[in-house]
């Protein structure tokens, strides 16, 4: 298996003197390819940290955070935007979108960065996407004319539009009813089915269950890990128990 992170005793601190404080106190992390991955924990327990750091999105104080073997505290500011834009998709829970452009400029727009001339092929990769999670009869609508599901469909082709070895989300179902939460994580499970890593962030038992391996963090500390078989549509219910269970 490829590994495509490698966080290694990563701390990270914020404040000074007296006021220092470690929000990420010597974590570990691998993360392979097509993996499916969560992390759990209470509010402030460093979980979006985490996500900032493996990202390179933030540097870390100590440690060092390797992806695909590439140590992102030594690469170049340009190597870094360069990993960061080409390598890794975000999805957050709120997408944040312009809100002058349709859905369909919006998805196209971060790619439009490198290749103004491929403008017909992006612009074509996109309607596959969006045909793909269900969004296709949207491209020309306005963001605020669909519903908060078809909006993070739209966030998650924008975020898979460059094929990233990894998508991290922040807590991507939180704003969504339970019907369109399940059929997000259909298109992540989907997604690492194809070799792509995601690692969600979530506080819902039943969104980290459908992943193979939950991360349970506090206190800026990985305090346990639960590693399931792949989901394959059956028993949720035992593995919300086991993630319940795990969590207290
Ligand atoms: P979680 O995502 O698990 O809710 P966070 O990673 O957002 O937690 O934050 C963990 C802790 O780090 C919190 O106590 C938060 O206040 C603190 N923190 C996060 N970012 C900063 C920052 N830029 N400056 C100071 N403190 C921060
Ligand atoms: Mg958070």
């Amino acid at each position: 298996m490829n590994k495509i992170i490698f966080g290694e005793h990563i701390v990270k601190s914020f404040g000074e003197g007296d006021e220092q404080r470690n929000v990420l106190d010597g974590v570990s992390v691998e993360i392979n390819e097509g993996e499916f991955v969560s992390v759990m924990g209470p509010s402030g327990s460093g979980k979006s940290t985490l996500m900032f750091a493996l990202s390179g999105t933030d540097c870390v104080t100590s440690g060092k955070v390797l992806f695909e073997g590439e140590d992102l505290s030594a690469v170049s500011e340009n190597e870094l935007s360069d990993i960061r834009r080409n390598k890794i998709g975000f999805v957050f829970q709120q997408p944040t979108m312009l809100k002058n452009l349709n859905i369909i400029d919006n998805i196209i727009l971060p790619s439009m960065r490198d290749n103004r001339k491929n403008v017909v092929k992006i612009s074509e990769k996109a309607r596959n996407l969006m045909k793909r999670v269900g969004i296709a009869e949207l491209e020309n609508r306005d963001i605020t004319q669909v519903s908060g599901g078809q909006l993070q469909r739209a966030g998650i082709c924008r975020a898979i539009m460059n094929n990233p070895k990894i998508i991290f989300g922040d807590e991507p179902t939180g704003a969504l009813n339970s019907k369109s939460a399940e059929e997000i994580m259909d298109i992540f499970s989907d997604i690492t089915a194809e070799g792509t890593a995601v690692m969600l962030v979530t506080h819902d038992a039943k969104v980290a269950a459908r992943t193979e391996r939950i991360m349970f963090m506090r206190d800026g500390k990985i305090v346990s890990e639960l590693k399931l078989p792949k989901f394959d549509g059956k028993n949720i219910e035992n593995r919300v128990e086991e993630v319940t269970v795990k969590m207290r």
